[in-house]
């Protein structure tokens, strides 16, 4: 099993003092290749740094996530366009709305978010997208770029049946992470997944955020990496009445096109 985990946060702190064995447990469990988020332009600016330091394995994003949507201005819009400019950027992102903590005011997410999906037109990369409890207007700040835009991912998609309807009718990409194996709150995604095609199916982790519930036995800590991104592939290969090695190829090859990785 080769896989390629789409969304992860190796600049997280969490991650500092023992980057090379998360790295080593995600080889030894398939996980070959990742995308590290670019949430911010320091943490864009790490990410790329880690692209040098492993330019077979790490890829990076360049972007501001909503919750520092407050930043953006002519200075990190020009930065982020530079940035993404650099040897192992391979979308912009993560951008997008999250109406759900409002750590940013909505207008200066509107903005941030329109910004990136202009850059992301300019540049020709795709874009890697972030959105919580703000679908209708992430929805309409999209369509007027949608034309324009190489590809668009849905990453760490939530959200309930109509919304995946609208996101595929728009042509984009879904990337299902370990909250599909929550029995809490992750339950409704289960019969979606059959309805996702498998050239636009992606998976990821969002470590270390949203470790999986189902993995036994419970790791030691909260921490989730990169390595436990076989169990999200375990769940959406029974979710789509399929073999996991079938997904497991299918979202590679996905995500290789997608992000344009050889
Ligand atoms: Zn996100």
């Amino acid at each position: 099993m080769e896989l390629i985990d789409i969304g992860v946060n190796l600049t997280h702190e969490s991650f500092r003092h023992d980057l090379t064995e998360v790295l080593q447990r995600a080889a030894a469990a398939g996980v070959h290749r990742m995308v590290v988020t670019g949430t911010g332009v320091v943490p864009t600016r790490e990410a790329l740094a880690l692209h040098a330091q492993y330019r077979d394995r790490l890829f990076a994003t360049a972007g501001l996530h909503p919750h520092h949507a407050s930043e953006f201005d002519a200075t990190v819009r020009d930065t982020l366009r530079e940035l993404a400019g650099q040897p192992g950027a391979v979308a912009i992102g993560e951008c997008g709305l999250d109406y759900y903590r409002n750590y940013s005011p909505r207008e200066a997410q509107l903005k941030a978010f329109a910004g990136q999906l202009e850059l992301a037109v300019e540049t020709g990369l795709p874009v890697f997208l972030h959105q919580r409890d703000a679908h209708a207007d992430f929805m309409a700040v999209l369509r007027d770029y949608l034309p324009r835009l190489k590809a668009g991912v849905a990453h760490c998609f939530t959200g309930q049946p109509a919304e995946l309807d609208e996101c595929l009718a728009a042509d984009l990409h879904i990337g299902i992470t370990g909250w599909i194996c929550d029995e809490r709150r992750g339950r409704h995604l289960l019969p979606m997944m059959a309805r996702i095609p498998a050239d636009r199916l992606m998976v990821e982790t969002d470590a270390p955020y949203l470790l999986p519930r189902s993995l036994k036995p419970s790791p030691p800590t909260r921490r989730n990496e990169p390595a436990f991104l076989p169990e999200v592939v375990r769940a959406v290969a029974a979710a789509r009445n399929e073999p996991v090695a079938d997904l497991a190829a299918t979202s590679t090859a996905t995500a290789m096109r997608f992000f344009g990785l050889r």
